[in-house]
């Protein structure tokens, strides 16, 4: 009974404040890395747009949860000598103040590593660099870079970063980058969050940006804002 009353609270929470929490509003880890109105406006709405042009993300998706649950499905025989349990999808949290929360699901925890899994299509094995010193500003690897630090620091205990980036068309080959937590860059992570706020809020009286700045150039493209924004 308990459980169904869990549920029911959870359920009225969703429909009045648009999260399961109640009266905290979040903001997500995955949007604070790219343009800050389209993550206003996604957080005010509360959009989830599948369409044609998203086809690529949700073969992502899709290859992504087959490799999580087989990594939970054959950890036996993954694990070798590691004690730890694998924590999949592990959900993180970090009070924003002012009753916000920047929220976030890390895909794997081992102990003290942390490890995100991307699926890139369009890139070719050649292009994905070796190491984070030869990535350039508009490149998506800094948003992801930035998104696995912010796990890092939200998470007690973890130390290691791992970003393993994989084509679309092919489970391996696979490169290995590892991530530094760096505590300064989650200080202007959480400066950008508190910045999403402020729009949110100056959307809630009626204020749109006349100039809005994406974080990189090619957001814009295939923007489900398009329409509504200014730029
Ligand atoms: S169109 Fe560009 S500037 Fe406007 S919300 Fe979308 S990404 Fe941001």
């Amino acid at each position: 009974m308990e459980n169904i009353e869990e549920f029911g609270k959870r359920l009225e929470n969703l429909l009045k404040y648009g999260n399961i929490r109640g009266p905290k509003r979040t903001i997500r880890v995955t949007s604070v890395s790219f343009c800050p109105l389209k993550a206003a406006l996604t957080a005010r709405y509360d959009v989830r747009f599948f369409g044609e042009k998203n086809k690529e993300r949700i073969l992502g998706q899709v290859l992504h949860m087959g490799l999580l649950g087989l990594i939970k499905d054959s950890w036996s025989y993954l694990q070798g000598d590691i004690e730890a349990t694998p924590e999949i999808e592990k959900e993180v949290s970090y009070e924003l103040g002012e009753g916000w929360l920047l929220t976030g699901r890390t895909d794997l925890v081992i102990g003290e590593h942390v490890f995100e899994f991307k699926f890139l299509s369009d890139w070719s094995y050649e292009k994905i660099p070796e190491n984070l010193d030869e990535v350039d500003e508009e490149s998506v690897l800094n948003a992801y870079t930035e998104q696995l630090n912010a796990y890092l620091n939200m998470l007690p205990g973890a130390k290691f970063g791992h970003l393993w980036i994989f084509r679309h068309n092919e489970l391996i080959p696979w490169k290995k980058l590892e991530i530094k937590k760096d505590s300064r860059a989650f200080k202007e992570f959480l400066k950008r969050a508190r910045g999403i706020i402020k729009l949110i809020e100056s959307m809630e009286n009626g204020e749109l940006p006349k100039d809005p700045k994406p974080r990189f150039e090619w957001e814009c493209k295939n923007c489900i804002f398009k329409s509504i924004c200014s730029r």
